[in-house]
């Protein structure tokens, strides 16, 4: 069933709608509900093919779901529409204006909307994909304050990494915290790279989240195979890898692996002079989970995330 959940008039002729797919249990009656959304920044598109799969899945499969499954495909529909991450024409990140507001900036009412929306639901997956210039392994990311009622489901949703925040770096303007404070269970995923579609891992969620569907009690299915059995980061290290020097950053390590300390992740060398202006080492033996993938870099670019393990 598609139901718009937002509409505005832009200018002459032109529409904005924010949509939804809900999927609802033939034959019983629940009030459980479970809110899958995605791309509510405009340049990140893995989350367009799970909410597809997800929706031709459970197309399929009506007569198995036994709970309310929400699915919000493109939250900054206009961004994707447009190609650019913020909300156009005000280039405001809406993931920075939660919980908004019903009479506000164009960004602020539909922050608004959704929060309306999803309001309500048990859980509510939140579907990122890094930006343009990093590369993520699939991993959930969680805040301290809510690692313990987070941490059971994020581990049934088949990443590699749960990365759980300190309390100081977390941001009370986004959609997760806003509706981890109004009482859903929000997990956020973080995975791929902005502008494209990494097959491997958008598979990878899609049986993570049909797995927590059925231990959730939305779904009657078999899940054939176990998932995976995530790397938690409480108790170690996650090293951030910056460039010394501007230039062009070519990797060599791969990208979700583990490294030894010293060894070489990659190079910024300087495509006129010839030489290597930046060796980049991992300071640690840990996991290689972020790998900068657009190679332009300035002092100070982002090159790698890596996690030490405690006693690593
Ligand atoms: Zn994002």
């Amino acid at each position: 069933m598609i139901e718009d959940i937002f509409s505005i008039d832009l200018r002459v002729s032109e529409k904005l709608y924010i949509k939804r797919n809900r999927h609802l249990p033939e034959n019983r009656k629940t009030d459980r509900r479970i809110s899958i959304v995605s791309g509510i920044h405009g340049d990140e598109l893995e989350g367009q093919m799970v909410c597809f799969l997800l929706n031709e899945f459970l197309n399929e499969h009506r007569d198995r779901i036994r709970g309310i499954i929400d699915i919000y495909p493109s939250i900054n529909s206009i961004g994707i529409d447009s190609i650019v991450r913020n909300v156009p024409p005000t280039d405001v990140d809406l993931n920075r204006v939660f919980p908004g507001s019903p009479d506000g900036s164009l960004p602020e009412r539909i922050a608004h909307a959704v929060v309306e929306a999803v309001k309500g639901s048990d859980i509510a997956i939140d579907i990122h994909s890094s930006n343009i210039f990093l590369v993520e392994i699939p991993q959930i990311r969680i805040s301290e304050e809510n690692a313990e009622t987070l941490l059971p489901l994020a581990e049934k949703l088949n990443v590699d990494f749960i990365w759980v925040h300190g309390a100081v770096t977390v941001l009370k303007s986004t959609f997760a915290h806003t509706m981890n404070s109004l009482g859903t269970k929000t997990l956020v995923v973080e995975m791929g790279v902005g502008m494209r579609i990494t097959q491997e891992y958008c598979y990878q969620l899609f049986d993570g989240i049909i797995n927590l569907l059925v231990e959730e009690g939305f779904l009657d299915w078999e899940v054939k195979k176990p998932v995976r059995k995530p790397i938690i980061s409480t108790g170690g290290t996650v090293h951030f890898l910056n460039a010394e020097a501007p230039g062009i950053f070519i990797q060599t390590a791969r990208h979700g692996n583990w490294v030894k300390k010293g060894q070489q992740i990659g190079r910024v060398v300087s495509p006129l002079t010839g030489e290597v202006v930046h060796d980049v080492v991992s300071p640690a033996n840990g996991f290689l989970f972020t790998l900068r993938e657009y190679p332009v870099v300035y002092q100070g670019s982002l090159l790698a995330r890596i996690y030490e393990e405690q006693n690593g």
